[in-house]
């Protein structure tokens, strides 16, 4: 499973040119039919996706493209994750945060568990982003909350992006950046050839 931008075309294109990179052998992905349709939970209501399958024409190997707008394995899409993780540092509680998000609690809960288990990774993703996409960017300052650390330092790498190579949605680049935000085992970026382009 690979992260890629969340443009179809772009991806198409990019498949197309052969300038998206198996993440097993560095060779060279081509389109390869797609993935089974499901519905994601987006804030304003589902969205169905239908992945690109490629395949690498050196290994044989075939991979999901899961677009950015999705975190790898979950049912929600990554602005409804982000949504919570931000009211989470705001103060309230899990329960509330599900019943604003008319998801159920225990969904939430368990986001916000895999969000503090990984809330110093996450922080140390997105603070080595920040200072790639903008040299000049000053330190931040801890807080004691690794999941408000975490989540400034994504915000700031979020911003720097858009910066730096034009605007671009803020919870689909933090799943870019960092590998797929709280998926149980992160995928591996798509790796595009030639740089800068991985970054969606
Ligand atoms: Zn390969």
């Amino acid at each position: 499973m690979l992260v890629v931008q969340e443009d179809p075309e772009v991806v198409e294109a990019d498949l197309a040119a052969g300038r998206v990179a198996c993440p097993g052998c560095g060779g060279r992905l081509a389109r390869w039919g797609f993935g089974s349709e499901r519905q994601l939970r987006s804030l304003s209501g589902v969205r169905r996706l239908r992945p690109r399958r490629a395949i690498c024409s050196t290994c044989g190997t075939t991979h999901i493209l899961e677009p950015a707008w999705t975190v790898p394995r979950l049912r929600d899409t990554a602005e409804v994750v982000g949504a919570a993780w931000q009211a989470k540092v705001a103060g309230a509680g899990h329960r509330q945060i599900a019943a604003d998000l008319d998801r159920p609690a225990s969904t939430v809960r368990r986001w916000l568990r895999r969000l503090a288990v990984r809330a110093e990774a996450l922080r140390a993703v997105a603070t080595g982003w920040l200072h790639q996409l903008d040299p000049t960017a000053g330190p931040l300052d801890p807080t004691g909350s690794p999941l408000a650390d975490a989540l400034e330092a994504i915000g700031r790498a979020t911003a720097a992006a858009s910066r730096r190579l034009g605007p671009r949605a803020s919870w689909s680049t933090a799943v870019a950046l960092t590998g797929g935000l709280v998926a149980s085992a992160p995928p591996r970026r798509a790796g595009v050839k030639g740089g800068r382009q991985a970054i969606p």
